[in-house]
C-alpha cells in the first residue's frame, strides 16, 4: 500500500571544504588546500544513510539546474533513493563553504540557494507522494511555511519526524504533528526558548527534564540524541536511555542525520521506539567512525558487524 518506507522533504547542499592553517579574519586572504567537494544537506544525507540501510527512500527537494545539482542527484541515485521528487531550477543548488583549521574547528557559510525556494506549492504539488510513504521526515534548512504545509498534507496513518535544524521555536501546529521530535542537547535550549530560566532548560536540569518540558510543548514523543552517551527517548506514558556502542570517533559529521534516518526507518517497519532508537544509535555510532557525512554511513551489514 505504501510505496516509501521513507520520503524527506529537505535540503540538498553542496559541502565545498577547505583546509586551512588559520581561519581568516575580516579583511585576511589565507591560502588552503585543495577543494573537496561533497553531497550534504540534511534532507539527501538523510535519504543515503536510509537507502543504504535498504529502506525504499524518496526525496523531495529542490537544486538548482547547474553543476552542483547534478552532482546531488547522481549521489542519491547511486545510493538507491528515488529522486523522481527532486525539482531543479529557481536558484543555485545550496551551498555550505566550510573551512577547517587542523585542530578540527571550523567556519562555515550556507547559501541556502534553492533549498529556500521549496514552497508549499511544490509540497502541495507531490501531496499524491507524500501521502505515499509511511513516515516523512523533515528538517528546517527550508521554509519553515514549506514543512507546515507538509503537516497540512500528511495522510492520517502517516508519521512525522522532524528534527529541527538549524534550531527555532517551532509553531504549535508542527509540534503537535511531530512523533517523534528528534534533537540535540543544543537545539533542546532553542526550542524550548533561549532563556535560562526556561522549563528544562535550567543549568543543572538533564535529558529527562529536557524531554518533560519539550513534551509539554506538544509533540507526540521525543527523541534527544547525547552523542556518545546515546539517546533519551520519551512519550507522555515513559522515558528510556538507549546506549550508543562505544568507538572510536574520527569524524562525528552527519552522525544526527544517520540517526534520525535510522530511527525513521526501524519505526516505519513497526518497531517500538526505544527499540527503533537502538539499532539508530548503532547507525549513529557507525558514522563516527569514518570521514565525511554521506561517505560514512554503514550498510546494514556494517551495523551488524559493529561490536559493543
Ligand atoms: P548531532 O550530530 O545531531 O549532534 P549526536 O552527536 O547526538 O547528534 O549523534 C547522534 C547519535 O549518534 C547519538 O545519539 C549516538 O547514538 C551516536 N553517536 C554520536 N557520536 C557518538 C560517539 N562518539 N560514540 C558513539 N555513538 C555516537
Amino acid at each position: 500500500m505504501y510505496d516509501y518506507d521513507l520520503l524527506v522533504v529537505g535540503s540538498a547542499n553542496a559541502d565545498l571544504v577547505i583546509g586551512v592553517e588559520r581561519r581568516p579574519g575580516a579583511g585576511e586572504t589565507v591560502l588552503g588546500s585543495d577543494l573537496a567537494l561533497h553531497p550534504g544537506g540534511k534532507g539527501a544525507n538523510q535519504t543515503v544513510a536510509a537507502a543504504r540501510l535498504g529502506a525504499r527512500t524518496a526525496l523531495l527537494a529542490r537544486v538548482g539546474d547547474d553543476a552542483h545539482g547534478r552532482l546531488l542527484l547522481d549521489s542519491q541515485r547511486a545510493a538507491g533513493v528515488d529522486t523522481t521528487g527532486v525539482l531543479s531550477g529557481g536558484a543555485p543548488t545550496g551551498v555550505a563553504v566550510i573551512t577547517v583549521d587542523p585542530s578540527g574547528d571550523n567556519s562555515i557559510v550556507v547559501s541556502p540557494g534553492a533549498n529556500a525556494r521549496l514552497s508549499p506549492a511544490d509540497v502541495a504539488a507531490a501531496a499524491d507522494r507524500i501521502r505515499a510513504a509511511r513516515v516523512v521526515s523533515v528538517q528546517l534548512e527550508i521554509p519553515l511555511e514549506t514543512v507546515a504545509e507538509v503537516v497540512r498534507t500528511l495522510a492520517p496513518g502517516t508519521r512525522l519526524v522532524l528534527n529541527p535544524s538549524p534550531p527555532v521555536e517551532l509553531p504549535a501546529e508542527i509540534l503537535a504533528a511531530c512523533d517523534p521530535l528528534i534533537l540535540n542537547e543544543h537545539e533542546v535550549r532553542v526550542v524550548l526558548g533561549r532563556t535560562a530560566e526556561a522549563p528544562g532548560a535550567r543549568e543543572d536540569d538533564g535529558p529527562e527534564e529536557w524531554a518533560r518540558a519539550l513534551l509539554a510543548l506538544g509533540p507526540r514523543s521525543v527523541v534527544i540524541t547525547l552523542g556518545e552517551r546515546g539517546a533519551l527517548v520519551a512519550d507522555a506514558g515513559a522515558t528510556e536511555l538507549v546506549e550508543s556502542v562505544r568507538v572510536r570517533a574520527v569524524d562525528t559529521t552527519g552522525a544526527g542525520d544517520a540517526f534520525t534516518a535510522a530511527l525513521a526507518w526501524r519505526l516505519s517497519a513497526g518497531e517500538a521506539p526505544a527499540d527503533a532508537a537502538r539499532y539508530a544509535a548503532r547507525v549513529g555510532a557507525a558514522a563516527v567512525t569514518k570521514e565525511g557525512a554521506q561517505a560514512s554511513f554503514p550498510t546494514a551489514a556494517e551495523v551488524a558487524a559493529l561490536t559493543g
